[in-house]
């Protein structure tokens, strides 16, 4: 069985042809420029790589159409023919309330998609886009799944994503906490426990996906019980550029002080804030580690602040879910960078951490990094969001 897992933004379509029986990755690559000109990347193994090359894509319509003839090439291509794509999953950020998990896509779930749209303005429209494209090109046949970052999160309890504001405000706008990264949360959450040979339902762990992006959240039993980011993914932990929480009234002075208006402001939340903000040297945490070794001291700030909030939401999902078995580490800090693990995890010997520095001492697979006598386990995963949609996917094109 083959899945292609499409991944569109506003000018950008990322896709992955995948077996997920035997998680084989047969080609990736990337669409840029959609609307502009158009550029296209395809990777496969034993095949040529085709880098950033121009390909005419006036809509996302010819980004699919390039991306299925690279997948048919004679020469190039993994597949004889279309047909081999057994159905496609594409990621939609944004299912509000109305999807709890993942759906195969008719016109009723197309017309429910359209209504999510003012949660997610910058994304959904672009997920959509992607999805009539696939249709346009490949036709009504071949099943198509939406896969949901927040659906994973429905289980979180009113009390987890209720907000303290006047209660039309989530009754009639829809305002409370839903929760993004899922795919990612369900997957590392659902080989932690397969690493520890215990099922789900007789775990509590506390996943932390530590990326550009980054969100923690708590999973009791194999359901999300609560999460860092909220209505939107600018929530939560400081990010590379994201604030995370703050002070509402920190808008009001600055807004009046400065003379912005909402959105200046929020493009300094989105794109000026996080460890770049604090740093004002980069929002890679590479970058930030090798300044602060020498020396700069706004750096070391960024970085500790981030590190704070790390433990300090780790400690506060413990309490939250009334203990904790083990702790995961995943994304692109969370599974390459051993030293910022070491520093997340120190202090929380009280609760039972303990991490083994040679253990721990590893990037990018799947390993248990605990020390002799801890009692939470610590976890590093590598994510793997389009194998996660592309199971999905698999299960309900059945
Ligand atoms: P995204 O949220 O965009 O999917 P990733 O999960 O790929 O991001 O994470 C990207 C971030 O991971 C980079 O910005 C970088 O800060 C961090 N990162 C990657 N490798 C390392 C490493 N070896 N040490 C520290 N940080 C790393």
């Amino acid at each position: 069985m083959n899945i292609l897992v499409i991944n569109a933004g506003s000018s950008s379509l990322k896709y992955q042809l995948l077996n997920p029986e035997t998680q084989e990755v047969l080609a990736k690559g990337l669409c840029e420029r959609i609307g502009i000109d158009g550029k296209f990347t395809y990777k496969a193994p034993g095949k040529q790589t085709i880098d950033a090359v121009d390909v005419a894509m006036p809509t996302h319509s010819e980004a699919i159409k390039a991306v299925l003839d690279a997948l048919v090439d004679p020469q190039n291509g993994v597949i004889s023919s279309m047909k081999e794509i057994d159905a496609v999953g594409h990621r939609v950020v944004h299912g509000s309330e109305t999807f709890a998990c993942s759906v195969k896509i008719d016109e009723k779930v197309m017309a429910a998609l359209e209504e999510c749209i003012p949660l997610a303005p910058l994304h959904n429209p672009a997920n959509i886009t992607g999805i009539k494209a696939c249709e346009a090109v490949m036709g009504k046949d071949v099943p198509q799944v939406a896969v949901f970052d927040t659906a994973f999160h429905q289980t979180m309890p009113p009390v987890a994503y209720t907000y303290a504001l006047p209660y039309e405000y989530y009754t009639e706008d829809k305002v409370r906490r839903y929760g993004f990264h899922g795919t990612s949360h369900k997957y590392v959450s659902q080989r932690a426990a397969a690493l520890l040979g215990k099922p789900a339902a007789s775990l509590k762990l506390i996943s932390c996906h530590l990326g550009n992006g980054s969100s923690i959240t708590a999973i009791d039993g194999g359901k999300s019980v609560d999460t860092s980011m909220g209505f939107t993914p600018l929530a939560g932990l400081p990010m590379g550029t994201r604030s995370g929480d703050l002070d509402a009234g920190i808008l009001e002075y600055l807004m009046n002080k400065h003379g912005m208006d909402i959105n200046e402001m929020l493009n300094v939340l989105n794109k000026k804030s996080g460890v770049l903000g604090i740093s004002g040297v980069s929002s890679d945490f590479r970058d930030l580690e090798a300044a602060a070794k020498q020396g700069n001291a706004r750096a070391q700030l960024a970085i500790d602040v981030f590190e704070y909030n790390v433990r300090k939401l780790i400690g506060a999902y413990a309490a939250a879910m009334g203990g904790v078995d083990a702790i995961i580490f995943t994304a692109g800090v969370g599974e390459n960078s051993p030293a910022m693990r070491l520093r997340m995890t120190a202090g929380l010997e009280f609760m039972g951490v303990k991490v083994d520095p040679e253990k721990n001492d590893c990037r990018g697979k799947e390993i248990d990094v605990s020390a002799e006598g801890a009692t939470v386990r610590t976890l590093v995963i590598p994510t793997n969001e389009e194998l996660m949609i592309a199971l999905d996917t698999a299960e309900l094109a059945k």
